[in-house]
């Protein structure tokens, strides 16, 4: 999930990779596989991002990062420490689910109201080759889910479940966000 549109190296809806299944990553020690996990934290940090998916890199792996921090455009977002998540499997989930907004570098210029469970248990190889196993919830669970997509050929516009349920950039702004509390 991503802030800003036109980001060079950003696979744009349309690029078959978008749609593509991702492949595991089987040696964590390759400096390819770590090279990878680097281009991703600093893109979505140069993005102004709070996650990015390596398919969104062109690169068909299961890699993804979540990088969660406040910014003008998600006010709210809780800091983090940006983690890199290799392999990632969604084991468990809650049954409530909550709507809101959600934006995607892969999809410039447009917003969309989501469905997404409130909490998720994860499992996941972390960039050092150690297993973790964690739990997400609110806007994290939210950042999780929507990369987790990527991994799998899908963008958030999938999972909208109305098309009155969307918006350009400049109406969410002017709508959602300059309304906020
Ligand atoms: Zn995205």
């Amino acid at each position: 999930m991503n802030d800003q549109s036109d980001h060079p190296a950003i696979a744009q809806l349309g690029n078959p990779i978008l749609r593509a299944e991702a492949e595991p990553i089987h040696d964590l020690r390759d400096t390819r596989v770590q090279a990878l996990i680097d281009q991703l934290l600093t893109t979505v940090q140069q993005a102004n991002g709070v996650g990015l998916a390596a398919p969104q890199l062109s690169e068909p792996y299961r890699v993804l990062v979540i990088a969660s921090r406040p910014s003008p455009r998600y006010p709210d977002a809780p800091e983090m420490a940006p983690i890199a998540l290799i392999n990632p499997r969604l084991v468990a989930h809650s049954e409530e689910r909550v709507t809101d907004w959600e934006g995607c570098l892969s999809v410039p210029g447009i917003r969309g109201r989501v469905p997404r469970y409130e909490s998720v248990t994860v499992e996941y190889t972390d960039r050092a080759g150690k297993l973790q196993h964690q739990e997400f919830t609110g806007f994290v669970a939210r950042i999780f889910q929507h990369e987790y997509d990527h991994l799998h050929g899908l963008v958030f516009l999938d999972r909208v479940e109305n098309t009155h349920d969307l918006m350009t950039e400049p109406e969410y702004q002017r709508q959602v966000l300059h309304c906020a509390a």
